[in-house]
């Protein structure tokens, strides 16, 4: 629970507030941009009250996805019923509730005729649980890496979900039931497809040909405006992960990023695919900087 004693000294003492254990995790200022935003040390605090019910929805939705519970509301006020999951893209639905075991990543709900998609996995809470049990429950778990799997054993124990995961990334979920090699077709629409980088098993999820859920391959940055990938947090290889979005950028048509860190970014595919082969361009020639 939020401490006001250690609230970050940017707030202006309103009664919604970010305390001093805020990781950094971007997620608050995503889902309330201009009413949370980030101090010169990247920690997160209110610019402002939340004025009418929209703007204090967006708190509320930033006070549940936080991962390290740094968000305090005002005294007595309790979160509106349903808030998540949240639709974030036409049937895609962020889950919140995130977890510090991944820095905050996000994870995302969609629901489909064939079986409902888990993409990541939050941190346990029965009240999401029982919110996507209402929505049908859960038919795959998909795993786009290592770092990203939070709670999701008890998840697919929960709704006796499949688990999906690339085989070099599989110790971080020794109870998956499904491992992944090379690209393939998970389900009717879904696709799989494996892009070494960021961690040797990385995998992105292709939904439709519209939705690529990227993990932490690639994000889309508010600062930019544009894709964008973090040399500092490239943990296998930059360079394979440069070979692995130009293919990615050959093979795959889309339309959404859903990243795990980032926000989500859109554009049509047309302009979707150059904007990734410019990428791959600045990432050969050194030109590419940490922004979110
Ligand atoms: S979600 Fe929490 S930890 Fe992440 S930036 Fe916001 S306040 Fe900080």
């Amino acid at each position: 629970m939020a401490d006001p004693r250690r609230r970050n000294p940017k707030d202006r003492g309103g009664a919604w507030f970010v305390d001093s254990t805020c990781i950094d995790c971007d997620a608050a200022r995503q889902l309330a941009p201009g009413l949370i935003e980030a101090d010169a040390e990247g920690l997160s605090h209110f610019t402002r009250e939340p004025r009418g019910p929209e703007e204090e929805r967006a708190a509320w939705l930033a006070l549940l996805a936080c991962p390290t519970a740094s968000i305090g509301a005002p005294r007595g006020a309790v979160p509106p019923e349903g808030l998540y999951p949240h639709e974030v893209a036409p049937g895609v639905f962020l889950t919140g509730y995130l977890s510090e075991r991944s820095f905050g990543a996000s994870s995302y709900f969609v629901p489909r005729p064939g079986g409902n998609l888990l993409v990541d996995a939050p941190r346990w809470s029965t009240r999401l649980a029982e919110a996507l049990r209402a929505r049908g429950g859960i038919a795959h778990v998909l795993l786009t890496h290592r770092d990203d799997v939070a709670d999701f054993a008890r998840y697919a124990k929960a709704f006796g979900a499949r688990t999906w995961i690339h085989e070099t990334d599989r110790r971080a979920a020794p109870s998956a039931t499904d491992l992944l090699r090379g690209e393939r077709e998970i389900a009717p629409g879904v696709r799989a497809i494996p892009v070494p980088g960021h961690t040797r098993g990385s995998v992105c999820f292709l939904v439709d040909d519209r939705f690529l859920f990227s993990g932490d391959s690639v994000h889309w940055s508010r600062e930019l405006g544009d894709l964008n990938v973090s040399p500092d947090f490239t943990w296998f290889s930059f360079e394979e992960q440069t070979r692995s979005l130009e293919r990615l950028a050959r093979a795959a048509s889309f339309e959404w990023v859903l990243p795990g860190h980032g926000g989500p970014g859109r554009a049509p595919p047309g302009e979707m695919r150059e904007r990734l082969l410019a990428l791959v361009e600045r990432m050969r020639a050194g030109q590419v900087r940490e922004a979110w």
